[in-house]
């Protein structure tokens, strides 16, 4: 009963369910999905609530910790959403340098708490991103390749399961619903309401070079990064959008961070980008500025981000040379979207001394990542923003080795997230931890058969 509840119990129709619902999708495309119940989470007792509440009314469950979701994956018809945005609680303890943070913390806040301390977890490159949807679908994080997925950090959970009990997972206790929590996104079938992960020492330098071209360096620009993003151990951001510098054409932006313990060592890792071929060509550099991560967000990734844009991202890891990509690059810069719409491309696996991956669900990487990401305003151009992300990513399928689930658009673009042998292993964990399919699964992917008593959340 929703008396079990202290927080916000909010069925469709009632005042306020459209604004929290809405609230509950982080940029202004909001899918026409409508969960039949919004629980507001006040504290773990309420997360058991809701399930119960669930299973009594027939409901399938959806989990949105804080809605940065690029497809809304947690607003489905149908179903019950519990949100757990007010699970914001961290412990940290310096001496076992291990840490406890529940779902509806932003990375970045949790890295300023860290930061105080001289510690370090690898948090993903926007502000805003809280660390629930993050830490289970991999997560990229800064400094992410000396740590590999930074759900490679989380040692355990607490959760919430289908039968509504508390339990802890970790490397001796549940350790099937552990290896899930790393990586399965989406598609996992409890409610995690804590994560309990391994902190790292800070490193003492964090320094940024930045280069700017017109698009006419582009095939010039990708083809270097493509060649030497594997071996150096800097970390490359390369971005493409439409900016002023540029007249509101293309421009290239490439961003190479080196974080170390020497300044030395900093200089001597960016220096490789001064031998780019296409350096001659450059509009404007930055070199060798010292900085930290947090102004690395604020100033060079979330402006292209603005929650009154409505979004669309897709995504893919390869690691081919750059002249298979060229042709649809090229026709892609013909027909640009407005800003803040871009491309990036991280330099990700190969790199000497990266960590070893345990087993876990997180299974597929490669040594360069592409994320595509376009933004407008107008609904009545939904469709061609949607073809044109979803139609240029799924030129380049042949040279892709599958994708991230942090960017993904299965629902128009459904493609390998984990090994053939992991997404068994999920689909069989799921039918052991939640037999009748209470929480929903990846978008797009028919659920499962589910007990006659369950609504189908997408039908
Ligand atoms: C502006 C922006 C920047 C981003 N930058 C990065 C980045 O740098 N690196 C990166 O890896 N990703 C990045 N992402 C992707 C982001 O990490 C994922 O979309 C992630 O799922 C968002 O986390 P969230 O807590 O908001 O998830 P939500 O949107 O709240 O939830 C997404 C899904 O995760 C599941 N889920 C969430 N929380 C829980 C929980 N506690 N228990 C069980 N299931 C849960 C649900 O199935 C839900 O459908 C970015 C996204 C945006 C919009």
């Amino acid at each position: 009963m929703a008396n079990r509840i202290e927080g916000r119990v909010l069925r469709r129709g009632d005042y306020r369910y459209e604004s929290l619902r809405r609230e509950a999708c982080w940029h202004s495309g909001v899918p026409d999905r409508h969960p039949e119940v919004i629980v507001l989470a006040n504290n773990e007792d309420d997360v058991v609530g809701a399930v119960k509440l669930a299973k009594e009314e027939g409901l399938r469950i959806a989990v949105r910790s804080g809605g940065h979701s690029w497809s809304g994956s947690h607003l489905r018809d149908g179903t019950l959403l519990i949100d757990l945005s007010n699970l914001r609680h961290v412990t940290v303890d310096t001496e076992t340098m291990t840490g406890a943070a529940q779902p509806g913390i932003k990375g970045s806040e949790l890295n300023s708490m860290l930061a105080e301390r001289n510690l370090f977890f690898p948090t993903g490159h926007c502000t805003g991103v809280t660390i629930g949807g993050y830490l289970l679908q991999g997560g990229f994080a800064w400094a992410g390749r000396d740590y590999g997925p930074a759900c490679m950090s989380v040692t355990g959970i607490d959760a919430v399961t289908a039968e509504g009990e508390r339990v802890h997972a970790d490397e001796s206790r549940n350790t099937d619903l552990l290896w899930a929590a790393r990586g399965a996104g989406p598609g996992f079938f409890a409610v995690v309401t804590r994560f309990h992960v391994k902190l790292y020492p800070r490193k003492r330098i964090t320094m940024n070079s930045g280069y700017f071209w017109p698009a006419s360096a582009a095939r010039d620009v990708y083809g270097f990064v493509h060649e030497i993003g594997r071996q150096t151990p800097a970390e490359i951001n390369l971005m493409c959008n439409r900016d002023p510098l540029t007249n509101d054409e293309p421009l290239i932006s490439l961003n190479a961070t080196a974080f170390t313990d020497t300044e030395e060592e900093a200089r001597e890792q960016l220096s490789v980008f001064e031998s780019c071929p296409a350096r001659a060509q450059v509009l404007t550099t930055r070199l060798n500025e010292l900085t930290d991560t947090g102004a690395l967000s604020r100033l060079g990734t979330d402006p292209h981000y603005d929650e009154t844009k409505r979004y669309l991202a897709d995504n893919m890891w390869t690691h081919v040379s750059f002249d298979s990509l060229w042709p649809n690059f090229e026709a892609m810069l013909q027909s640009w979207p407005p800003a803040p719409s871009h491309m990036v491309l991280y330099n990700w696996a190969g790199c000497e001394g990266q960590p070893e991956r345990p087993p876990m669900a997180f299974s597929v990487e490669d040594e360069l990542y592409y994320g595509l990401y376009a933004a407008w305003s107008d609904p009545a151009e939904d469709q061609r923003y949607t073809d044109w992300v979803t139609e240029h990513m799924r030129a380049w399928e042949p040279y892709s080795s599958g994708i991230q689930l942090a960017d993904e658009n299965l629902i128009n673009r459904p493609c390998r997230f984990v090994t053939d042998e992991n997404l068994r292993r999920l689909d069989d964990l799921r039918a052991t931890w939640d037999p009748d399919g209470l929480f929903v699964s990846w978008l797009g992917r028919p659920e499962p058969a589910v007990n006659a008593s369950v609504i189908d959340p997408d039908g």
